[in-house]
């Protein structure tokens, strides 16, 4: 079972919150760093 959870690109953490969206995807706010961008879920990722 894979979970989907979202990690912050600058301080990996996993403190995430959603705020807003912008176009089709959904804005994330990391409350750890402030850092904010449109995360991908992790265990979504393709390589
Ligand atoms: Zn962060």
């Amino acid at each position: 079972m894979v979970t989907a959870y979202y990690t912050c690109a600058k301080s990996s953490s996993q403190q995430i919150r959603r705020n807003g969206h912008s176009g089709r995807h959904a804005r994330y706010q990391c409350k750890a760093c402030g850092y904010q961008a449109r995360f991908v879920a992790a265990a979504a990722q393709r390589k």
